[in-house]
């Protein structure tokens, strides 16, 4: 296709302010797919994702349009995650575009993600279209969204489209828009080929699907083609285009958007960002690549049955088949057995796969507490990674404990900010700057990662009524008073169980933890001590008490069926628990125990 019949653009937007919607309209409307076959949401691909009404995976159509001009132009969208988790993403996939819908509820306004989207695009120096949506709705006010843009974004939208993605009002001046007023790429057919990697997923029948952008030159099927990062070279199978189904094409030329596949065995050999030429006449310079997603909170998964180790195993090889940011290595805990340490991008990241695991392979899970990435400081001048609390080391060869830290941006309506500072300065937050926009207070905080990733999102959005909108983005390694606290049942430490925690706050966290324990762990024949403590020291205890009889007493003895019921009840309970010595830790004790009020 000539170049300056192509358009390529992806749509930004904070969450639920209708980019799936769009998408589906555009599609819907230009005839790409045939009505029998439309759904809601079509990029959206994984019913997973679809029930949680999340993006996870950055989706392409093309899109074929006859405009009003008497050209057919070639539309290229590639749908990017809303999420805070995935914002990595985002940016690798506004670099393969040159503009972008800005999207934004004209009954909402400008939302935190909405910002961390747009400052993206224009980073990735793109042209913007300004799209205010559900306009259909009375309490929708364009006029003052639209100024609220200029503000506080400082872009113009004195022509920004009015529509509604429900009722299909506007969509076609979207269109138009699309092709008037965003650039055609640019790009050399003549030079050797340049293309780059956007994204790749595993098709349990195609094998890894790469989805490639190419700057200059032309790809063909059958070209043999080498990625300059990681070097290795591979004969291509296939080339298609999304419409959003695959669809065969002979070539992509300059500015171009499409797929291969070229028997390569996993996602893992594809980095986003590298560069893909010919491996004879190979381009010059490799395009400045991307950082890599690095994971930021780990956990530990264990089976709550010992004999599902080796599904779960399969079930997470088949998993990281698919999603190179999710890591795992095996791990075994003196409670828990055998299980596998796993990193993930965000705490919805890390809800995802557990969800997907326990859903789609049908294992119980045992999940421990999230904990960052600290930066433990020997004394003999070494560093350590430490991505589990339970491998800290002792704290005499610790010199000191640095914890990563970052910025968050919240959105609030002026009634809920004091409690959004009080829950901010709760978690050890310092404030950097607070200003109003369009009439909502926008505050940005540091605060320590650490104390971000396990319930504030969850927190926030109960004080503000789900009123607030929230981003983050990682700034950097401080160093704080950390120490490691354990938590002893009936003696015995559970490393499961065990955080770092700000000393500061450790006496705080250890009573609320030994409390929700006592609330959590049933009652035993014997009394059970539950305690936390630092290094030995114990600086908060609870005890249960022993059940005094049968819990099948209270049946009168007699009732032989109502007796059973009990019993075959409490087997049942008992399947979702771990014994710890002599002690019974059911599966949800260890994600519940961690929850603040
Ligand atoms: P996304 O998170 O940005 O992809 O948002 P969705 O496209 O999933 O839309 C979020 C919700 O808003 C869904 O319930 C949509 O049906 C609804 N929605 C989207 N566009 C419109 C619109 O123009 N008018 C109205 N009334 N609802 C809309
Ligand atoms: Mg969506």
């Amino acid at each position: 296709t000539d170049p300056r019949y192509i358009r390529n653009f992806s749509i930004v937007a904070h969450i639920d302010h209708g980019k799936s919607t769009l998408a589906d309209r555009l599609i819907q409307l230009t005839g790409t797919v045939a009505e029998r076959d439309m759904r809601d949401q079509i990029l959206d691909a994984m019913d997973l994702e679809r029930e949680r009404g999340i993006t996870i995976k950055a989706n392409s159509v093309r899109i074929d349009y006859p405009a009003k001009d008497g050209h057919t132009y070639v539309l290229n969208l590639i749908d990017t995650p809303g999420h805070v988790d995935f914002s990595y993403e985002v940016s690798r996939s506004m670099q393969a575009v040159e503009g972008s819908l800005l999207v934004v509820d004209a009954t909402q306004g400008v939302e935190a993600q909405t910002l961390a989207n747009v400052y993206q695009a224009i980073d990735a120096d793109h042209e913007i279209v300004p799209v205010l949506n559900k306009i259909d709705l009375p309490a929708a006010e364009p006029e003052r969204v639209k100024e609220q843009i200029e503000d506080v974004i400082g872009i113009d939208a004195s022509d920004a489209i009015e529509i509604s993605a429900k009722t299909g009002l506007g969509i076609p001046d979207v269109l138009e828009a699309i092709v008037h007023r965003l650039p055609a790429p640019e790009g050399d057919r003549d030079a050797p080929l340049k293309a780059m990697l956007v994204d790749s997923w595993y098709d349990p029948y195609l094998g890894v699907v790469v989805l490639i952008r190419v700057m200059e030159g032309v790809i063909r099927k059958g070209d043999q083609i080498k990625m300059l990062k990681t070097g290795a070279a591979y004969k291509l199978d296939r080339l298609a285009v999304l419409k959003p189904s695959m669809t065969n094409i002979a070539e992509l030329g300059p500015g171009e958007i499409g797929v291969f596949t070229a028997s390569i065995k996993q996602v893992r050999d594809t980095r986003v960002g590298d560069t893909i030429t010919h491996v004879k006449k190979p381009c010059a310079k490799a395009l400045p690549g991307f950082k890599p997603s690095v994971p930021v909170v780990f956990c530990g998964l264990f089976p709550v049955d010992a004999a599902d180790f080796e599904d779960l195993r399969t079930a997470i090889e088949k998993l990281a088949l698919n999603d190179a940011s999710f890591t795992y290595e095996m791990e075994t805990s003196a409670a828990l057995g055998f299980g596998f340490r796993c990193g993930f991008l965000g705490l919805l990241h890390l809800e995802v796969v557990r969800d997907r695991l326990e859903r789609e392979y049908d294992i119980d899970l045992i999940t421990t507490a999230p904990s960052v990435v600290y930066h433990v400081h020997m004394k003999d001048g070494t560093m350590d990674e430490l991505h589990n609390p339970a491998d800290m080391p002792d704290l005499t060869d610790v010199s000191h404990v640095e914890e990563p830290r970052i910025k968050a941006t919240i959105l609030v309506p002026d009634e809920f900010l004091g409690d959004v500072l009080k829950l901010c300065q709760d978690r050890r937050g310092i404030q950097e700057d607070l200003t109003y926009v369009g009439g909502r207070a926008m505050v940005v905080y540091d605060l320590p990662l650490n104390e971000v990733v396990f319930d504030f999102y969850d927190r926030l959005k109960s004080v503000t009524k789900g009123y607030a909108s929230f981003d983050y983005h990682l700034t950097g390694y401080r160093q704080d008073n950390l120490v490691k606290m354990q938590i002893l049942v009936n003696e015995e430490p559970v490393d499961a169980l065990a955080m770092m925690v700000h000393r500061d706050r450790a006496e705080m966290r250890g009573r609320a933890m030994v409390e929700k324990l006592k609330d959590l762990i049933p009652r035993h024949m014997f009394k059970i001590p539950i305690q936390a403590a630092i290094g030995g020291k114990v600086i908060a205890r609870e005890t249960l008490a022993a059940l005094r009889k049968d819990v099948t007493a209270k049946c009168y003895g007699g009732d032989a069926t109502r007796k059973k019921k009990l019993l075959e009840k409490q087997k049942a309970g008992k399947k979702k628990m771990r014994q710890f010595g002599k002690v019974d830790i059911p599966q949800e004790a260890f994600i519940n125990a961690l929850k603040m009020d």
